[in-house]
């Protein structure tokens, strides 16, 4: 996939973020500009964190993978694999509060790295789990991925009861 990519898309936000977002991969506008979620699905994201009280520039955004799969494919398991230390890294170096999962790869990756078992998203969707980690407890919180809201208007309803959601948990913190 590295071969393929334009450029990487490591992820960028705040070192100290108490809200990590991860996605699933980068599409083509992040290929081009090496940045995360900077597209249509992107636009839609920052609505959300706006509604949340969030500005883009305290929280974290990331992906699983780090390059974009050729077509805007879902990410092979090998691809995962190959890619997981830079997301746990990431997660140590940031240590954020609460991770906020788009879609059922992010989720279903961060799940499995705490342990727990992934239902899938529709289940899912708007649940808090808290974890115990060696860096104390994290919250985390899946959500649809505004892609999906984008093809389903029908989510979009879920999704800012979730962001709701996230909006009071960060109040808490
Ligand atoms: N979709 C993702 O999962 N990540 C991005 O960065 C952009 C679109």
């Amino acid at each position: 996939m590295s071969e393929s990519r334009r450029n990487p898309v490591p992820g960028e936000g705040n070192e100290k973020a108490k809200v990590m977002f991860v996605g699933e991969a980068p599409g083509y506008w992040e290929d081009v500009k090496g940045r995360p979620f900077v597209g249509r699905a992107g636009k839609l994201l920052d609505t959300y964190l706006e509604d949340a009280g969030l500005r883009r520039k305290e929280v974290y955004i990331t992906n699983v993978v780090k390059c974009r799969p050729p077509q805007n494919r879902t990410p092979w398991k090998d691809e995962i694999e190959a890619c997981l230390p830079y997301l746990r890294k990431q997660i140590e170096l940031i240590d954020p509060s609460v991770i906020v999962t788009l879609g059922n790869t992010a989720g279903e990756t961060v799940f499995r790295l705490y342990g727990l078992k992934w239902r899938g998203i529709t289940q899912e969707h708007g649940k808090i789990y808290r974890v115990s980690t060696v860096f104390g407890e994290k919250i985390l919180l899946p959500m649809f991925h505004p892609a999906a809201v984008l093809r389903r208007r029908e989510l979009g309803e879920e999704m800012r009861k979730g962001f709701a959601r996230l909006g009071e948990l960060i109040e808490q913190l």
